[in-house]
């Protein structure tokens, strides 16, 4: 039976559900054999750092055995750090697979760990068969497509891609915890966080916005974006933008939606200058209604679109919000 070790990441010192996502699959994986669980950590009592009880947790999802790696250096985010110390403990525990979350910093870390040792690494996994080649099924282009790949190597690298199976705990499991202090060298902290800056309050999240009003390239610079804020404003919405536009400096990358920004679920999402290529509609697919503004009626997105304004938006997005206006009586 294979032995499976499972990267197990933290959100604020508590277990966080991706994880929990990634431990299931690694267990079912295991098909009975041992399941190992890494966990980091920095001083005890250190903020935002795990406690050793948090640790234990994963144990009631099937890890029978957790390392707790405790280091200064884990109380911020140091890939390298963190990937040295998973592929020691993958020689050292024999895994014939080393499972993780498929968020930024899952991915992150589980590409550096399999360079390190010389195995292969599939990402955003949603099913894997352990044997001579270990076979997956993955995510490719933002969930638009399924992958069918074939590993080669002595040992599989996989991340889970968020959300294709559920977190399902074990009735009666528990697991012994084995603190450790990993030596980390200086070469493994060049690239760590060093400072987190907020970005600045929109107070809707586009993420969680029932509204969304994204402006692509045909909105033409950063002024171009008043009167796409101004009609946000007056429904509510969060603004959004497509690469296009983050590329050129218009807006900040955390507006962005698609495949490399943020994936949206809107009731209504409103795309003024937007082409809809497929990177970008890989982040809007979860929208209810489209509701396209573009002067050309040709452009891909009129395919995703419910509703559609042919025209051109510096003159139909002042005159929505004219028409709001009016409605209102304000
Ligand atoms: C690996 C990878 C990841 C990517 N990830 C993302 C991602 O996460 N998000 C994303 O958005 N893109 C992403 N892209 C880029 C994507 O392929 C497109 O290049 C991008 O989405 C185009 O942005 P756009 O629609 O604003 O610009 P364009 O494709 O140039 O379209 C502009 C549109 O505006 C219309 N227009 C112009 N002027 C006006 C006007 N006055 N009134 C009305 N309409 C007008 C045009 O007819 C056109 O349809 C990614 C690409 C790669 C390779």
């Amino acid at each position: 039976m294979p032995t499976i070790l499972v990267l197990a990441t933290t959100a604020d010192g508590a277990v966080d559900d991706i994880s929990l996502q990634a431990l299931t699959f690694g267990r079912r994986l295991a098909t009975g054999g041992p399941v190992h669980a890494l966990v980091v950590a920095g001083e005890p009592g250190a903020e935002g750092t795990p406690a050793e009880a948090t640790a234990a947790g994963f144990g009631a999802y099937g890890a029978a055995q957790v390392h707790l790696a405790r280091h200064p250096a884990f109380e911020t985010f140091a890939p390298d750090a963190v990937a040295a110390v998973l592929a020691d403990l993958a020689g050292r525990v024999a895994a014939d697979a080393v499972v993780g979350p498929g968020t930024e910093a899952g991915n992150t870390v589980l590409a550096r760990a399999a360079a390190r040792d010389g195995q292969p690494f599939a990402a955003n996994c949603i099913a894997a068969t352990l044997g001579s080649p270990a076979q997956v099924t993955r995510q490719r282009w933002g969930g638009t497509l399924q992958e069918e790949a074939a590993l080669h190597g002595d040992r599989a690298y996989v991340s889970v891609a968020p959300h294709a199976v559920a977190a399902e705990a074990l009735d009666g499991s528990s697991a012994a915890v084995d603190a450790f202090t990993p030596d980390i060298a200086d070469a493994d902290l060049v690239v760590r966080v060093v400072d987190r800056v907020a970005a600045a309050a929109s107070g809707i999240s586009l993420a969680e916005a029932k509204v969304v009003v994204s402006g692509g390239r045909g909105v033409g610079s950063t002024d171009g974006f008043k009167p796409i804020e101004e009609l946000a404003s007056l429904l509510g919405a969060a603004v959004g933008c497509s690469r296009a536009v983050t590329i050129s400096g218009w807006r900040s990358h955390v507006d962005q939606v698609g495949q490399t920004g943020t994936k949206i679920a809107p009731n209504l999402y409103i795309a003024a200058g937007i082409s809809g290529a497929t990177q970008h509609m890989a982040g809007a697919k979860g929208a209810k209604k489209i509701l396209a503004i573009n002067k050309d009626a040709e452009a891909p997105i009129m395919s995703a679109a419910d509703y559609a304004v042919i025209g051109d938006l510096h003159q139909i997005v002042p005159a929505i919000s004219a028409e709001i206006r009016r409605a209102r009586g304000a």
